[in-house]
């Protein structure tokens, strides 16, 4: 049998980095067992819609290269894939639940339903709908139907039953049934929810792991209940529920809120897509070597379908460390030739005001930079002439500075052109066993009146690639400003 994997995002106009986590998953299952790994859509929350909000999902699955075999764009075998456009297909098994008696028409109002919560919740009840119209009879339906009543379609869950749901990560999950509610599956305006519309799409397009969050462990057992009222239970797929990211304190889930949790924040900061499927899986995953930095592949490797784990990860919930993924991008950086960091690098600075000198960088910062957006902090004085801070030079221990100032740039015009490493140097150590500072205090001066700031690219490369010219301006420039300093 094809092993079939499938991610379900819902549209919210937000790459959500927990999907991506899960379809990293998903993705290397299906790959590793040469199956298919399917996006479904799931949109049927119409107060939830965003328009352009798939495009948002598919870009995102581009950039980290987890293509899926088949989408509501590539199209597949069980077209459509956008829930939508299956509302037919829904209308026909939740009326075959009706049919069975596994289901029934709730006409009560919102009104009615918010003052049994209130009830409940006064009686320290768990919030669950009462069965009030599971007591209807046929004439009363029919009655009430003909006469328009807004309705809702109620799965009718068993009594007294213990519902068992296998996980491949934890095992046997016990639910008591008497603890779940009637859930509604078809909604007045006519889509289903998530739990029939779930479960009717995984069956028909044939899928046989479920790999997601562990938030959605406790729908689980509804699901499997509908398997079999619908009479499929041999067709049940396998679940994984992934552990849930926290954040970096722990506390709750890495959520919206603090930023972190977009596709769309990594993409900008330059974090690499492939450092970053690294840091995901190894946040539950241990290489069998005790590596720490590889790729998808290796992921894929240490699959086993046949096991009953599947892939041996941790069941406990990681937190989000946004420092070791900045450490293993810049292992990943430094890992890239200098072409290809270029190109990386062209393509994240497409607005560059001089793209050509960043190929001629890119080896001075390698060893420097964490993320692309580094290499911006690092080299944007070679572009725009900086904004110089007293309190920058301040920090370089070196008295009457305007003076020593005025000899480097007194250096610099005599210096032959065009300039030399060894000779500059030479100069400059030269020039502070003059005026009795330290060399590497000298250097430092020199760099802060280059770039106004004190961490830059090698110092001599950088001028290379800055200019002559400008070099000379800018130290003049600085001398001139000093007054301004005192
Ligand atoms: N629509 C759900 C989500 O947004 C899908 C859950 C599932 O994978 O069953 O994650």
């Amino acid at each position: 049998m094809e092993v079939r994997t499938r991610i379900a995002p819902s549209p919210t106009g937000y790459a959500h980095l927990g999907t991506i986590y899960q379809a990293m998953f998903d993705f290397c299952l299906a790959k590793k067992a040469k199956g298919k790994f399917i996006v479904r859509i799931e949109d049927t929350d119409r107060a939830r819609f965003v328009e352009g909000a798939e495009e948002v999902v598919f870009s995102a699955l581009e950039w980290f290269g987890l293509t899926p075999d088949e989408d509501p764009i590539k199209g597949g075998p069980f077209a459509p894939y956008r829930q939508s456009e299956r509302l037919d297909i829904y209308r026909k098994y939740v009326n075959l639940l009706l049919e069975k008696g596994h289901a029934y028409h709730c006409f009560c109002t919102k009104e009615r339903l918010a003052e049994l919560r209130i009830s409940q919740e006064k009686d320290k009840l768990p919030p669950m709908y009462d069965k009030c119209c599971l007591g209807l009879s046929a004439d009363q339906i029919k009655e009430n139907l003909d006469n328009n009543m807004p309705y809702v379609i109620r799965m009718k869950i068993p009594k007294s039953e213990v519902i068992k749901v296998h996980d491949s990560l934890v095992g046997d999950i016990e639910f008591d049934s008497n603890l779940i509610d009637d859930q509604v599956l078809l909604k007045a305006d006519g889509f289903p929810t998530y739990h029939l519309a779930v479960v009717v799409d995984d069956y028909l397009m044939k899928i046989t792991n479920i790999i997601r969050g562990k938030e959605w462990l406790p729908s689980t057992p509804k699901h499997i209940l509908l398997y079999r009222f619908f009479g499929w239970e041999d067709s049940i797929p396998k679940y994984t529920h992934l552990p849930v990211i926290l954040n970096a304190d722990g506390k709750g889930k890495l959520s919206k809120r603090d930023g972190h949790a977009s596709v769309d924040f990594y993409k900008k900061e330059g974090f690499l897509p492939e450092a970053i499927l690294n840091y995901l899986s190894n946040i539950v995953w241990n290489h069998p070597d005790g590596k720490e930095i590889y790729d998808l592949k290796e992921l894929e490797k240490a699959i086993d379908i046949n096991s009953p784990k599947i892939i041996n990860i941790t069941s406990q919930a990681p937190r989000f460390d946004l420092k070791k993924l900045e450490w293993m991008n810049g292992e990943y950086i430094r890992k890239m030739s200098d072409e290809d960091l270029t190109k990386r690098l062209e393509d994240f600075l497409v607005d560059h005001p001089a793209p050509e000198i960043i190929a001629p960088l890119v080896p001075l910062v390698k060893e420097r930079i964490k993320k692309l957006s580094d290499f911006i902090l690092l080299t944007n004085f070679i572009t725009e002439a900086p904004e110089y801070d007293m309190e920058v030079f301040k920090r370089i221990k070196v008295e009457n500075q305007k003076d020593v100032l005025q000899n480097i740039y007194e250096e610099l015009q005599k210096m032959e052109k065009p300039w030399k490493s060894e000779v500059f140097e030479k100069t400059f150590k030269d020039l502070a066993q003059k005026l009795d500072i330290k060399a590497g205090d000298m250097f430092q001066l020199i760099r802060v009146a280059v770039s106004g700031q004190l961490v830059t690219p090698p110092l001599f490369e950088s001028i290379q690639i800055l200019g002559e010219e400008e070099t000379i301006k800018r130290v003049a420039s600085v001398v001139q400003k000093y007054p301004l300093f005192d």
